[in-house]
């Protein structure tokens, strides 16, 4: 991050950056390896859907998201001063035909689990930081900022950064809830930089102004679509705009440290990490073009994982294929748990000898899916003899629940 929070505004403020000044800024920031950059000015807060989808319980169990409210609703409470938000996008578009969509509970003949994209890269907040790093540089060298009249953040930061990327005019939110470029579709990192510096803003995509009461609303240039919203294996876009974490396939098998609702394992059918689905679907990104990768690092070998062999993951094996990867943050646990879903939809019962065997593992939660898994797979009475021995051992509620527990 650039400085601390709390620094009396100093010089560079005042100094605006306008025409060519401005755009030689833009330049800079596209030749570090940002595909798109963009400018708004902070003029204190105004109406977003923020509060009412927190007040919904929309949020699930991600605490940091109201603990870090105020400042997601106000910028000027993480930089003190600031002026501007400089809105940075980086196109992770591998290229290629888009992936077909499956419906719930089915499988591409042949392929394996399947992974959100943005995950198939080595952790994108180690590779582009130093894009950041370099751009706040850039600030120093063109605009005379000091360290401490920015401050840079790649996704995680207390920074609505889709709704601010909307006021920039790098997109609009579709009714996905993602932001969505005309130039990429939806296939954009977000990475924003707070400042002090004074830079003429970029206009929104939007012709005519919101009034200041309004938040922006979803979908400004989705017409009558709504692909995403009918494509979503776990309906989980209750209206326009709205995702509710609860039922998202994304949040349950990154962010959820325990056990996945039994009615939502089906709709995650082959995912086995995230969900691109509603991003899949949407015909914005028929103008993505194949990313530059500057500040990318594709791994392919992760896509080349089979079923079996992640079932089998051992915590070496684990720890050498996700080792810097956005992945390893779920655990080999969590991984394990998800895959033991992706089994129980497959419809293969050559893995229930995996599964048997997981039913028995270390951990409470990886067992409840395992046997959920084997009870899917193998039908009620073969399972009963199947899970024979771990249901002796077991004393887990939580597990002893999967055991006799509708499968969905
Ligand atoms: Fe639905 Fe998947 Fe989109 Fe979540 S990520 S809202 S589960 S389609
Ligand atoms: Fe909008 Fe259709 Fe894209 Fe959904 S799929 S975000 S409705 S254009």
């Amino acid at each position: 991050m650039g400085g601390p929070e709390s620094v009396v505004m100093s010089g560079p403020a005042a100094a605006g950056w306008a025409g060519a000044r401005r755009e030689e800024l833009r330049g800079r920031l596209v030749a570090l390896g940002f595909d798109e950059v963009r400018f708004t000015t902070w003029a204190g807060p105004g109406p977003t859907g923020l509060r009412d989808w927190l007040e919904a319980g929309m949020q699930a169990d991600m605490a940091w998201m109201e603990r870090t409210r105020e400042k997601r609703l106000d910028p000027g409470l993480v930089l003190p001063g600031v002026r501007t938000i400089i809105l940075l996008g980086v196109n992770y578009w591998p290229g290629g035909p888009a992936q077909k969509t499956t419906p719930p509970d089915s499988f591409l003949p042949g392929s394996g689990p399947r992974w959100a994209r943005y995950a198939l890269h080595r952790d994108y907040h180690d590779t582009i930081k130093p894009g950041l790093a370099a751009a706040g540089r850039v600030l120093e060298e063109l605009g005379g900022a000091m360290p401490e009249d920015y401050r840079y953040y790649v996704d995680t930061g207390p920074v609505q950064e889709r709704g601010l990327a909307a006021r920039a005019g790098l997109g609009f939110l579709g009714k996905n809830g993602m932001l969505i470029s005309r130039r990429h579709g939806n296939w954009l990192f977000l990475a924003t930089i707070l400042t002090r510096l004074e830079i003429e803003p970029d206009q929104p995509l939007r012709k005519k102004p919101l009034p200041r009461a309004a938040a922006e609303p979803a979908g400004l240039l989705c017409g009558k679509c709504t692909r995403c919203l009918t494509a979503c294996p776990t309906a989980a876009i209750p209206r326009p705009g709205v995702v509710d974490a609860r039922r998202c396939i994304s949040y349950h098998t990154i962010e959820n440290k325990g056990v996945i609702p039994r009615e939502l394992r089906a709709g995650i059918g082959d995912r086995v990490y995230g969900c691109d689905v509603c991003l899949e679907v949407c015909p914005w990104n028929r103008f993505a073009r194949a990313a530059r990768s500057v500040l990318l690092e594709a791994t392919p070998a992760i896509a080349q994982l089979g079923l079996c062999e992640l079932l089998e993951l051992t915590p070496e094996r684990f720890a050498e294929i996700f080792r810097g990867t956005a992945i390893k943050r779920v655990k080999r646990a969590g991984l394990l748990r998800n895959a033991c879903v992706v089994a129980g939809n497959s419809g293969d019962r050559s893995l229930l000898p995996q599964l048997v065997k997981l039913a028995e593992a270390s951990v409470p939660m990886v067992r409840a899916h395992a046997v959920w898994a084997v009870r899917k797979l193998a039908g009620e009475a073969r399972a009963i003899a199947l899970l024979q021995k771990s249901r002796e051992a077991e004393s887990e509620p939580a597990v002893l629940e999967e055991y006799t527990a509708p499968l969905a």
